[in-house]
């Protein structure tokens, strides 16, 4: 039961990550802190729905 997930840069927009989440155990939009080359320095990316 895993998602495939965009994670995106909530500065810039930029689409950085492709991951893979549980969805029984990560229901909610995922919130994590990545480095955006774009935005060169860590930023907080979003779950793309
Ligand atoms: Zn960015």
């Amino acid at each position: 039961m895993r998602e495939n997930i965009i994670l995106k840069c909530t500065v810039c927009g930029e689409e950085n990550y492709i991951s893979t989440k549980n969805r029984r155990t990560h229901p909610d939009r995922m919130e994590i802190k990545k480095f955006c080359p774009r935005c060169n320095k860590e930023t907080v990316h979003k779950e793309k729905k």
